[in-house]
């Protein structure tokens, strides 16, 4: 007989009919007489209940089926005696594939805090709250490539190992097949990249925007989605030394194109979420935010509001608010004033834009004012920061003399500045961060529980 999915069982199981299913127990109890088992095979939140006559079955067999136990049960599907459920399976046969001591078996009770569950992630998967997050972030990124492929983007995968730094901002995992004891030294005593693996210094990518900006000014929309990585020192609930983004990047957008590309972005993929994610976000709203599907309807239904950073600074500076990090025109605004400015002030998700460019990178494009380039950040409730993107500068003498500026070497990024002497165009794009985006349709509060395997300071273990 073929296995069918729980999920599937629930939608268009026929009463009477025999069937197999194969799955973990989440719960056992019962009396000497009948046993009744909550079964789960991850394909839905939702279990089965697996009812079996003792009489039946081998005792041992049966004391075997504990918590986290793997079995296949083969039996009748019939309507539920019980309450909540409408219908259950019957039992015939039951083949127990693996068992699950309860002594040991960390899961065996329900309610474990965050931290051990971190600490157990190789388990995590059964728990009810990481089993939502994690078929939710996997709808996620199908939503991701079905939007951007329904738009006419094309995919780009972009390199993972990269010569450049696309943000200046020095913060990189180093790649090399060098020994760390002895890596060969030139004259001067500094490393000698030469007769390393790719002949010159590496590291893992930080962003791929810069090969994206390549893609687009020939196949007009592409978008990346792939891990970054960032040695940031950066212990928050919103920062991971690896993560993954979301980059899309467009020819002949301007500012104004991009924030309605962004806010049409997001919304679409909260709106598939609410539509194909049901169950889960229900089970989350109520276990881990009574608000979250409130917060999520009101994002989709509401316009982002759209101000200048110096606005914004106007509006901080107002505010009788105790700051633990000062404002001031020209300072970079930190997750508590972004909070502020969404959660507080306007009460609504908020796009700031023509930042200070001294805060900024060298790519952004500079406003006439000679102060602001046309940057955009997407601020949400509870998150901060969950897009960054911006105008590209498309004029070569602009974009080396901030080059020049800001020390940049040009000849380390002479194929990036081809662009711009051949056929550059006006162009825009941005960066999503996907667990970010996670963070906000789950209602979860720290990024470490989003993603299957959190690399953070200090913790690779999984
Ligand atoms: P932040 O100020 O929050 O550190 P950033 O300015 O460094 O963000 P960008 O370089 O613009 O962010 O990256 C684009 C997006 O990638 C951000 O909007 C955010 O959603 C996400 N992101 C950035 N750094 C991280 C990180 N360390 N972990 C997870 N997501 C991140
Ligand atoms: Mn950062």
């Amino acid at each position: 007989m073929k296995r069918i999915k729980i999920k599937e069982l629930l939608v268009s199981g026929e009463l009477g009919s025999e069937i197999l299913v194969k799955g973990w127990v989440r719960t056992k109890r019962g009396n000497k007489n009948i046993v009744f088992i909550a079964l789960n095979d991850g394909s839905t939140i939702l279990n089965i209940q697996v009812v079996a006559e003792t009489s039946l079955f081998d005792e041992n067999l049966l004391r075997d089926i504990t918590t986290g136990a793997c079995i296949a049960v083969t039996g009748k599907l019939v309507e539920s005696q019980g309450q909540g459920q409408n219908i259950e399976i019957s039992a015939t046969s039951i083949e127990l594939y693996g068992k699950s001591d309860a002594e040991t078996y960390p899961l065996q009770k329900k309610g474990h805090s965050m931290e051990f569950l971190r600490e157990n992630a190789h388990l995590r998967f059964r728990t009810n709250t990481f089993g939502a997050v994690f078929r939710i972030r996997h709808s996620m990124a199908f939503a991701i490539h079905k939007y951007f492929n329904d738009k006419g983007f094309f995919y780009l995968h972009t390199p993972i190992i990269t010569a450049s730094d696309a943000e200046g901002a020095g913060e990189m995992f180093h790649v090399t097949t060098f020994d760390i004891n002895g890596a060969p030294r030139g004259e001067d005593g500094s490393v000698d990249f030469k007769s390393d693996f790719f002949g010159r210094q590496t590291n893992l990518t930080v962003s791929g925007q810069l090969e994206g900006e390549l893609g687009a000014m020939a196949l007009g929309d592409i978008y990346t989605f792939g891990p970054t990585f960032r040695a940031e020192n950066s212990n928050t609930p919103r920062h991971l030394a690896e993560f993954w983004m979301i980059e899309p990047e467009m020819a002949f957008y301007d500012l104004t194109d991009n924030m309605d590309l962004a806010e049409d972005f997001v919304k679409y993929l909260i709106r598939y979420a609410l539509e194909n994610c049901k169950n889960d976000l229900e089970f989350l709203n109520n276990m881990i935010d009574k608000n979250l599907l409130d917060r999520l309807r009101f994002v989709v239904e509401n316009d982002f509001v759209r101000i200048p950073y110096t606005q914004a600074v106007e509006i901080l500076t107002a505010s009788d608010k105790k700051w633990e990090y000062p404002v001031g025109w020209g300072r970079d605004l930190q997750a508590e004033h972004e909070r502020f400015l969404v959660e507080e002030h306007f009460k609504r998700p908020v796009i700031l834009t023509d930042y200070p460019r001294e805060i900024k990178a060298f790519y952004m494009k500079q406003n006439d004012d000679g102060k602001t380039v046309r940057a955009m950040d997407v601020l949400f409730p509870g998150i901060g920061e969950i897009i960054g993107g911006s105008q590209r500068e498309e004029s070569l003498e602009k974009l080396l003399s901030r080059m020049r500026e800001m020390k940049i070497p040009e000849h380390d990024l002479w194929w990036y500045l081809d662009t711009r002497r051949f056929g550059t165009a006006p162009h825009s794009g941005f960066g999503l961060g996907f667990e970010r985006l996670i963070l906000f349709v789950t209602g979860m509060s720290n990024i470490r529980d989003v993603i299957p395997f959190p690399r953070t300071p200090k913790n690779a273990e999984f």
